[in-house]
């Protein structure tokens, strides 16, 4: 597919990264390869724009992925950092920094009594199943298909996100021995979590799941559906892990803890908790917490872990996002979703708008969709011209079908109307497209 505007810089910087650097890219979804083109190399933000380095703007509807949830280079974020900058950069010792910032997490998700601070969410699923599996003596993990929680071999299998972009079976390199121990069960079905517990008796160490999945498209849970896993990770010995890297922070302040109330084991954090920076976490019950070294035995580290710029970052932005914030993000959310059908309907397209919260995704389809299953059923293609046309006019998409839509604190009147005015011609696009 050919498309009709250039970015001749972009493309120029893409041809120097991918002489150095697998596939041009540090994280495969950015590549584009999904929807084809140049990926756009940003060199500014502002607020709820981009700026590419062919000097196009862009309202963004990625938000890194999640983590500008108040928009980028917010000016008290910023000078939190520039602050914390000033002092040096990492001392690898304790600070106050984040200390703090794991208060800021206690204080507002209950079933989290204690939490400890890592680099990035992989290392937050990675350690929590670590942790599950030193806690319970048990070896098998269950995770749901079209749930992604990272990079971690044992949580790969049938994974969303990138994974599910890319339509990858199984990735080369996890060797059959660690994903032995994982159970890959389709999404939002509890008679397959129930068959699962009664197939591996005492064996099952912990069951993960977003707490409200983002990664293959928005696919909220079913009435029950984490009441019921958490009940039956109960009732079989086994620890229940809510990953709350997308949804922590975001669609609520208590994240989807906030929205379900249903208490888990351990939870992971990421993205919104790190202000742009990498800073994740995990963390739930005191006492299996009290596994983790070096109180208890099981091993958990790293050089970088509690940076004093990235938990400056973190406090800064968790302590701006107050009630009128996430009012605020919300009504943003409500009002985009409703755009966005009103125009695709006006043209006819079949679609489905999917919501949890105030994350979002448009299905190309008009069947339920409650699984990965239903969710690879869409037409992806209409999705790919509706992405290019959004991208021409100035609106920056998730690269992928398969990704929430993500809006922040600063997407104001001047934004959505950008977006609007972008509309139209986008779901004409997805109308008129061919398989
Ligand atoms: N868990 C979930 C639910 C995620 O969405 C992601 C990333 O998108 C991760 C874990 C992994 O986080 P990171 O990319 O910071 O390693």
């Amino acid at each position: 597919m050919a498309y009709s505007y250039e970015a001749p810089v972009s493309q120029s910087l893409f041809d120097r990264a991918s002489v150095v650097t697998p596939g041009g890219v540090n994280s495969p979804v950015r590549a584009f390869r999904a929807v084809g083109g140049t990926p756009r190399f940003m060199v500014s933000g502002t607020g709820p724009y981009l700026t590419d380095a062919d000097g196009r703007e862009y309202v963004d509807l990625v938000c890194s992925w999640g983590p500008m949830i108040l928009g980028h280079s917010h000016p008290e974020v910023i000078a939190a950092v520039q602050e914390a900058v000033s002092r040096g950069t990492s001392f690898g010792t304790p600070g106050e920094g984040e200390v703090a910032l794991a208060e800021e997490i206690v204080a507002r998700i209950e079933p989290v009594e204690q939490v400890r601070l890592v680099s990035s969410g992989t290392e937050a699923t990675m350690s929590a199943i670590r942790l599950a599996r030193g806690f319970t003596g048990r070896a098998k993990v269950v995770k749901f298909a079209g749930c992604y929680h990272g990079h971690v071999d044992a949580l790969l299998a049938a994974a969303g996100s990138g994974v599910a972009t890319f339509g990858l079976p199984d990735t080369p390199g996890v060797t059959g021995a660690t994903a032995g121990d994982t159970v890959v069960l389709p999404y939002n079905d509890l008679d397959a979590v129930r068959a699962a517990f009664a197939a591996h008796p005492g064996e099952i160490a912990c069951v993960i799941t977003e707490a409200s999945p983002g990664n293959m498209g928005v696919v909220p849970p079913a009435d029950g559906f984490n009441a019921g896993l958490k009940e039956l990770c109960a009732a079989n010995g086994a620890l229940y892990i809510s990953d709350e890297v997308m949804t922590g922070f975001r669609t609520s302040k208590a994240g989807w803890y906030g929205v379900d109330g249903v208490r888990p084991d351990l939870m992971t954090f990421g993205k919104v908790m790190g202000g742009g920076f990498p800073a994740a976490a995990f963390g739930g019950r005191g006492d299996v917490m009290a596994h983790l070294a070096p109180a208890g035995p099981v091993y958990q580290a790293g050089t970088l872990s509690g940076n004093p710029v990235a938990t400056a970052a973190g406090l800064a932005q968790l302590r701006l996002l107050n009630d009128a914030a996430y009012a605020k993000i919300d009504a943003v959310s409500a009002e985009l979703r409703s755009l966005v059908g009103d125009a695709l309907s006006k043209e006819g397209v079949a679609h489905t708008v999917s919501a949890a919260s105030n994350m979002f995704s448009v299905f190309f389809t008009d069947r339920p969709v409650r699984d990965y299953e239903d969710a690879k059923k869409q037409d992806v293609f209409r999705f790919t011209a509706f992405f290019h046309s959004m991208l021409e006019q100035g609106v920056y998409l998730p690269p992928s079908a398969f990704e929430s839509w993500f809006v922040s604190t600063a997407h104001d009147e001047r934004a959505v109307e950008r977006i609007a005015a972008a509309l139209p011609a986008a779901a004409r696009a997805a109308s008129e497209a061919t398989a």
